[in-house]
């Protein structure tokens, strides 16, 4: 895309962080295998699959995490579920089951501070996570 392009979509999103990576992706500044675009949310194929499924949907705006995201109270949450859904569905894992997972917190896993969920399936996954 060309820069003017860029500029426009990080225009389009009311909160974005110039050092985010995933405000990056937003922005089509950094590429990604994306799967499916919704007004306010974007699912994109994990870099580092972890299950034959491993899809990322995340808020265009900026928010650190699942906690800001509830607090901001706009129904991200739901819509990243009802996106979820829709990806599982796509990728014919729903009816099998597949895990939707918030990592929230370095102690938990969260390594990009932009909030994602991540949708795992297409295979068995064990309870408890490790
Ligand atoms: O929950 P956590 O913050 O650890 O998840 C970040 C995820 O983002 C990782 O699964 C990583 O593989 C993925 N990632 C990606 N594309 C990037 C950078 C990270 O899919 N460019």
């Amino acid at each position: 895309r060309g820069t003017e392009e860029k500029e426009e979509r990080r225009a389009a999103v009311a909160l974005t962080e110039p050092d985010c990576l995933f405000c990056k992706i937003v922005a089509g500044e950094v590429p990604a295998n994306i799967v499916r675009e919704g007004e306010r949310t974007l699912a994109f194929r994990d870099i580092n699959p972890q299950a034959p499924t491993h899809v990322l949907i995340i808020p265009k705006e900026h928010h650190p995490d699942a906690a800001a995201a509830g607090r901001a109270g706009q129904g991200l949450l739901d819509e990243i579920a009802r996106e979820a859904q829709a990806v599982a569905e796509a990728d014919g894992v729903a009816e099998s089951g597949y895990r939707l997972v918030f990592n929230t917190g370095p102690g938990a896993g969260q390594t990009v501070f932009h909030l994602h969920g991540h949708v795992l399936g297409g295979r068995g996954l064990e309870w408890p996570p490790g």
